[in-house]
């Protein structure tokens, strides 16, 4: 087998949970999963439900909402580095054949953590290991790398019709 790196992208909803999707899929032939997430500190639908499955774990990692308007806090920038580092620890574990790093392209954009240091360690990535990216504005640098994009368009969403988020459906 070949370890491939995909990335979902886009203004549209979808891109966590095609992940999700994906990392349920491969669990189900037996493959282990990690999904650490970035930015997200919140109880999801999926964490409850991986806690009932062994050999798929979800780890949120960030601080919650950081908005887009100047300098993000530095609980954010520091929560972002802890979770790079985490992702490193579970790629050098050799433990998954799937690592997701959810949310990690708007870290990027935010600016909690550098396109660089992303790129080293992608590079390192084990032959045999799926990982994916998700979140909005991927740069070009990771779309070259990738094996595989999917950029998910907003076509029409129900929060442009004043609807709040549905528990099941958005969380
Ligand atoms: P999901 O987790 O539902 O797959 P996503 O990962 O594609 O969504 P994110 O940018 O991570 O989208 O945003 C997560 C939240 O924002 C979800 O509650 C989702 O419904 C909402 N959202 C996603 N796309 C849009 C959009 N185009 N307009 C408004 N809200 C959106
Ligand atoms: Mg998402």
């Amino acid at each position: 087998m070949k370890g491939l790196l995909m990335v979902f992208t886009g203004d549209g909803k979808g891109k966590t949970t095609a992940a999700l999707g994906t990392a349920l899929r491969a669990w189900g032939h037996g493959m282990r999963v990690c999904v650490v997430q970035f930015i997200k500190a919140r109880e999801t639908g999926e964490i409850k439900a991986a806690r009932r499955l062994d050999g798929f774990e979800i780890i949120p990692m960030g601080r919650g909402f950081v908005g887009n308007r100047g300098r993000p806090g530095r609980e954010h920038v520091e929560a972002a580095r802890k979770a790079l580092e985490k992702v490193r620890e579970k790629m050098a574990s050799g433990q998954y054949q799937l690592i997701i790093l959810d949310e990690i392209n708007n870290a990027l954009s935010l600016g909690l953590v550098r396109g660089e240091e992303l790129m080293d360690l992608l590079r390192e990535r084990p032959d045999d290991l799926h990982m994916i990216l998700t979140g909005r504005g991927a740069p070009p640098e990771i779309l070259e790398m990738a094996d595989l994009v999917t950029e998910m368009r907003d076509v029409k969403h129900p929060y442009q019709e004043g609807i709040g988020a549905q528990e099941g459906i958005d969380y």
